[in-house]
């Protein structure tokens, strides 16, 4: 058998869910190799990382909470302290392949350098897509950068996609568990605590994730990603509940077949697909036991309780500036809720209210989006002030 070629992957944001999931996945493979690491604020845990993996970088990307830090002595790697930093990894001519892992609107710069550099870009920053999809994925085609969706539906679809001809796809049915609230009332949504917000049944995720499921934000997300990563109109993109987060979505074709990408609820699989593609390796993944009996649920999503999922239509049906504004409102009404400043159920509602404001351009530059980005965090915290 021939040896496969080493590659080496950067990972932004290795301290987070998926970073951490990712170092387990790359340490399964015997091709790859931890070249750079990125953290924000954990750095005791990117010491750590550092210490085990010993890459060539790493990123400390917040330089307040690096001052106040000690990183520890390691021969093979070389500390760097800034922001600037990540897409210095992102680009550096030794990386194959750039694991985007940074939540947010900030891991926007570092993965659009990874794109512009024409990396593989293994990719779980789905704000990337949300903000700048159009432009994004332009970018991918003219520096010929390869994105592999690392979110499990966009995983799940491109597997399902796999030797298809677009031209054949009836719609795409994206699979949502339904979060901690699937059941509630909505006097019981009024009621939400942060703590019910982050206790989500199937998925340990990162916190803004996390309550992004809780207000089904997360599939409106998902809806704008799957707009400009598979290039389909918002028409073709449905959203079906199915609370065991086993079947990670569905692609129906012309003929009526459906095609569905089935899996335990364990991000190590969309992330190993991402960097095998188009190998596929045992790696540390959970795999279905069907010698156990199982049942898998399917149902319409309730609109009316959550909102923010006809959001994610409208974004990926008028594209311009709406995604760029959509996802900073969240995020900041996200932060503000987490801190106490507002309920649950304000969270879409502030969102709906800067998306309504906002001065429409249907074809901005990426410096316009991110000055839209920065204009819909401030409206949102006059809303809450108001
Ligand atoms: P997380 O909060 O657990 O980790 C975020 C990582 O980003 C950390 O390493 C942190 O240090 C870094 N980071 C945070 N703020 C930063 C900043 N301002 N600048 C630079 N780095 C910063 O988040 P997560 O749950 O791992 O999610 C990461 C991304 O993957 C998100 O875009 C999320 O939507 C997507 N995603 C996550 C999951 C999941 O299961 N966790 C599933 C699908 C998609
Ligand atoms: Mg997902």
């Amino acid at each position: 058998m021939t040896k496969k070629p080493m590659r080496k992957i950067a990972i932004l944001g290795s301290t987070g869910s998926i970073g951490t999931n990712a170092i387990q996945v790359v340490n399964s493979l015997d091709n790859y190799e931890l070249f750079a690491l990125s953290a924000h604020s954990k750095l005791q845990v990117l010491g750590e990382q550092v210490i085990a993996n010993r890459p060539a970088f790493a990123v400390a990307s917040d330089p307040e909470t690096a001052r106040k830090s000690t990183f520890p002595d390691v021969d093979e790697t070389d500390f760097l302290i800034g922001h600037d930093h990540l897409e210095t990894i992102a680009s550096h001519p030794d990386v194959d392949v750039v694991l985007a892992a940074i939540v947010g609107a900030a891991g926007l710069r570092s993965t659009w350098a990874a794109i512009e550099s024409g990396k593989q870009v293994a990719l779980a920053n789905k704000e990337t897509l949300v903000v700048a999809g159009p432009l994004a994925m332009s970018l991918a085609k003219q520096r010929n950068a390869t994105i592999l969706p690392v979110d499990s539906e966009h995983s799940a679809i491109f597997q399902a996609l796999n030797g298809e001809n677009p031209k054949n796809i009836r719609k795409v049915i994206l699979t949502a568990s339904g979060g901690p609230f699937r059941n509630a009332s909505m006097d019981e949504l009024r009621c939400a605590t942060v703590k019910s917000a982050l206790n989500h049944p199937t998925w340990q995720m990162g916190p803004k994730i996390t309550v992004d499921s809780a207000t089904m934000m997360n599939k409106s997300l998902e809806l704008i990603e799957a707009r400009w990563l598979f290039d389909l109109p918002a028409e073709k993109i449905e959203v079906v509940i199915h609370p065991q987060s086993i079947v990670h979505s569905l692609v129906e074709f012309v003929d009526g077949s459906v095609m569905a990408q089935l899996s335990p609820p364990d991000m190590k699989l969309p992330i190993l697909y991402a960097l095998t593609y188009p190998d596929r390796s045992s790696g540390p993944t959970e795999k279905l036991d069907f010698r156990e009996a199982f049942h898998l649920d399917f149902q319409p999503p309730d609109f009316e309780k959550f909102p923010a999922l006809l959001l994610g239509s409208e974004v990926a049906r008028n594209g311009g500036t709406t995604g760029a504004v959509l996802n900073a409102a969240n995020e900041a009404a996200v932060a503000a809720f987490l801190n106490g400043q507002i309920g649950f159920l304000d969270i879409t509602r502030a969102c709906r209210d800067v998306l309504k404001q906002h001065d429409f351009d249907p074809s901005p530059t990426l410096d316009q989006l991110i000055s839209m980005d920065l204009w819909a965090r401030k409206e949102i915290n006059k809303w809450i002030a108001a």
